[in-house]
């Protein structure tokens, strides 16, 4: 597996490998199991796998945690290699905004999809991650690209990014990897600490309790809503809100075109889930 850090190593290497499907998966480390199955999923499917860690300093707040983001790069290098992935790109930060963060042309996601739920809490942020992700894409010319069902408002508008640009690469979406309570991974769950963590349970258990309701046919959004913000008792929610494929909201579930998107804080950690009906 080939560990590359410039752009020149990046061309280098897709010289070799001209030709050959490249499956993508951009991440910003601190490798889970829930990454592993992206890339899994990349290296079964595609030629080559190329695994992406970059802390991407646009799509984080001033006030957000990018100076204390998880970063175990060695840990990240073996988790790649033993999934069989062919080369983990990390970049340093000037390598991808060699013009600084603050001088070039830049995109602007439409703000019915990323100036709701998160965008409502995290300013800019999906405009910061469609500046790096469009980077990446240009730089990787990847035949598909692996997100997690995780990020959903991220996967959708990086979706609509790609459909609205044109851009040759298939966005594969990838089910979410849960621990064995069931609670979605994600590389901010190392703050928790055994009490918060019982507590962050509750949000799988909404989500489960979601699950049940439409596999009976209660399809109203109220209801399904009500249900899982009952069981969230305790925890500090940011939003609760079933919606349609586009972000908005809706008033029933309609299968295939529906999610109900969670985010609720747990002491100071923020944590997300879904589910996709
Ligand atoms: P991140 O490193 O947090 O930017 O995540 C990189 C990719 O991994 C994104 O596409 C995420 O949606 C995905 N991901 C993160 N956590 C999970 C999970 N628990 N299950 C599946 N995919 C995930």
């Amino acid at each position: 597996m080939q560990i590359i850090k410039t752009i020149d190593e990046l061309k280098a290497f897709k010289e070799n490998n001209k030709s050959k499907t490249i499956g993508f998966v951009p991440t910003m480390g601190a490798l889970h199991s829930g990454h592993l199955s992206l890339i899994d999923n990349a290296v079964s499917n595609n030629d080559i796998a190329i695994v992406s860690i970059f802390v991407n300093p646009t799509q984080f707040g001033e006030n957000e945690d990018f100076d204390i983001y998880p970063r175990t790069h060695q840990k990240d290098i073996e988790l790649c290699k033993s999934t069989g992935a062919s080369a983990v790109f990390m970049p340093e930060i000037d390598v991808l905004y060699p013009n600084g963060l603050d001088n070039e042309v830049i995109l602007t996601p439409p703000v019915d999809m990323a100036n709701v739920f998160e965008g409502t809490i995290r300013e800019n942020h999906f405009g910061g991650v469609l500046r790096v992700v469009l980077k990446l894409f240009n730089l990787i010319s990847p035949t598909n690209a692996y997100f997690g069902r995780k990020d959903a408002q991220q996967l959708l508008i990086i979706k609509k990014m790609v459909n609205d640009l044109f851009l040759d690469i298939n966005i594969i979406p990838c089910d979410i990897v849960r621990d064995k309570n069931n609670l979605a991974l994600s590389s901010r769950n190392i703050y928790l600490d055994s009490a918060s963590y019982e507590m962050a349970l509750k949000i799988p258990n909404a989500i489960n309790k979601a699950i049940s309701l439409v596999s009976a046919n209660i399809l109203e959004s109220k209801i399904i809503e009500n249900t899982a913000m009952a069981c969230l008792n305790g925890l500090e929610v940011d939003y609760c809100n079933v919606v349609d494929f586009n972000l908005k909201k809706i008033r029933e579930i309609k299968k295939g075109d529906s999610l109900l998107l969670i985010a609720a804080r747990v002491g100071k950690v923020r944590l997300l889930d879904n589910c996709w009906f």
